[in-house]
């Protein structure tokens, strides 16, 4: 499937409630070919009017986080969501909802390739390490699946409400950092 296939068939999805409710499908952004791609849970308000990831208050924060690292989604990463449509109120996409919209992800992910996926998020890590996956536990650590290292952050909406997650938070983006120039150094070439 090429990318403009999915587009398509992303677009004209019907598979879950959540498209009732949108304005925009948020697909993706950053680049298609990446060795690097982040994955949340699905887009909020800004978001949902803009048709693009993180890009409210939550962006902001993550462009910082990537800056950090040396990434930036115009440069060296792609970013998406779990969930393509928003969910109301900004609540958390149910379990129905994000196996209705996992398997975009999926052709996503075949699509770019990634060497590294960072999960933003216990639902993104949920969905992408494993269904018991703590992120309070096992944020910053590292986790192999079909050959790709899968890496877990708090979401930047966490970091923004409680600003105590920040330190270790910096820490596994030093993680992050050192993970890169293992597995892609180029990315930061
Ligand atoms: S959230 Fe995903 S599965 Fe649900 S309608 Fe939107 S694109 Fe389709």
């Amino acid at each position: 499937m090429t990318w403009e296939e999915l587009n398509f068939l992303c677009l004209n999805c019907t598979k879950c409630q959540l498209r009732k409710g949108r304005h925009n499908l948020v697909f993706g952004a950053g680049v298609r070919d990446a060795d690097v791609m982040l994955v949340g849970e699905g887009p909020g308000e800004t978001e949902d009017r803009e048709g693009v990831p993180f890009v409210g208050r939550a962006g902001q924060l993550l462009d910082v986080m990537l800056e950090i690292v040396g990434l930036s989604r115009d440069k060296n990463c792609y970013i998406t969501n779990i969930v393509k449509c928003r969910p109301p109120e900004n609540r958390d996409p149910t379990d129905e909802e994000q196996q209705a919209c996992i398997d975009w992800l999926r052709q996503q992910i075949e699509l770019v390739k990634p060497k590294i996926i960072v999960c933003l998020g216990r639902i993104a890590a949920r969905e992408l390490i494993g269904k018991e996956f703590k992120i309070s536990v096992s944020h910053g650590g590292i986790f192999d699946r079909n050959d790709i290292k899968y890496m877990a952050l708090y979401h930047p909406s966490a970091l923004l409400r409680d600003e105590s997650k920040r330190p270790e938070t910096f820490l596994d983006l030093k993680k992050l950092h050192r993970l890169i120039l293992d597995v892609c150094p180029w990315v930061l070439q």
